[in-house]
């Protein structure tokens, strides 16, 4: 049996194990998924320990996602954004990757939002920093807002012209924007929005990050503009299969983790992934 998991804290009303489990049903994979919840003094012993074990991947999530850097070789994309989410203890080395930009790209992609012209990122942590970079992969000229706007210009000087803004900067943005994503947890658990009703527009493609609740606020206010709209469960699902096409070399069963996700999303509380 292979075994795959996820580290951080907390961990235990994680999603990802009905996420991959499903997949694993599905294709008669012999694995299971199983959450960790080290002692952030541990970390690196943790990974070690995984990989002595013979655990085939690891997702992680906070507050590793930057630690876990130097106990890992990341790829060119995780080593930009600065934070791993996906260790694959498959090769000769120990690599990290950053699938949570993967899923910002594939959850517009599966909406056919073509990525070009101006995108607004809201938020400039782990979130923000794999959407803005993501977005400008893709050829979108991307403005970042920030509550600490001094974090949003930060990481615009990462990013080749980017721009970065504070929060009251956001609805002049929004006038000329194509996309928006949501990356700040404004909107978690409270009814809320980061962004003013009147700035939004039929003419934008809307991601929030945020899945719980899975129709935020954002959502219903940008869906009743004519926008198009993109829950964060679509982005929590392809971070998802983006690790298991990693770790298996399978194609994942899309549908069938979607199910397995919008089942749990419907019947449970969220968590942090
Ligand atoms: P993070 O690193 O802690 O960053 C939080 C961001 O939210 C920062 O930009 C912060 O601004 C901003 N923020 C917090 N409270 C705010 C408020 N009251 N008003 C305005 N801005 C506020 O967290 P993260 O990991 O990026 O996660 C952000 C959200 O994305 C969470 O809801 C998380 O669940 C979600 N997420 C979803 C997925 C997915 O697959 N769907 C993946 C990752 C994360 P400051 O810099 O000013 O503090």
């Amino acid at each position: 049996m292979q075994v795959f998991g996820l580290v951080g804290s907390p961990v235990e009303h994680s999603l990802s194990p009905p996420l991959h489990e499903a997949a694993y049903r599905e294709l008669g994979i012999d694995a299971r998924y199983v959450t960790f919840e080290p002692d952030p003094t541990d970390l690196a012993a943790a990974i070690e320990g995984a990989r002595a074990l013979g655990i085939r991947g690891l997702n992680v999530t906070i507050p590793f996602k930057r630690d876990v850097l130097d106990c890992c070789e990341p790829d060119e994309l995780a080593a930009r954004i600065g934070a791993v989410n996906t260790l694959d203890f498959g090769g000769e080395r120990l690599t990290g990757h950053n699938t949570d930009a993967i899923g910002v790209k594939r959850a517009f992609a599966h909406h056919d939002v073509s990525l070009s012209g101006r995108a607004v990122v809201v938020g400039a942590g782990g979130a923000g920093r794999a959407a803005a970079f993501a977005l400008a992969d893709e050829g979108t000229t991307v403005a970042i807002a920030n509550r600490t706007a001094e974090r949003a210009r930060e990481l615009a000087a990462e990013i080749d012209g980017a721009t970065g803004h504070g929060l009251a900067e956001l609805d002049e943005l929004l006038a000329d924007a194509d996309v928006l994503v949501n990356a700040t947890s404004v909107g978690m658990d409270e009814d809320v929005s980061p962004v003013a009703p009147a700035a939004l527009h039929g003419d934008l493609a809307v991601l929030d990050a945020v899945y719980s609740p899975i129709e935020t606020r954002l959502l219903r206010e940008a869906a009743a503009t004519g926008a198009t709209t993109i829950d964060g469960g679509w982005m929590l699902l392809y971070q998802g299969v983006a690790a298991f096409e990693r770790w298996t070399g399978r194609t994942a069963p899309v549908e069938r983790m979607n199910e397995a996700l919008r089942e749990r999303l419907a019947s449970d509380d969220g968590g942090s992934d």
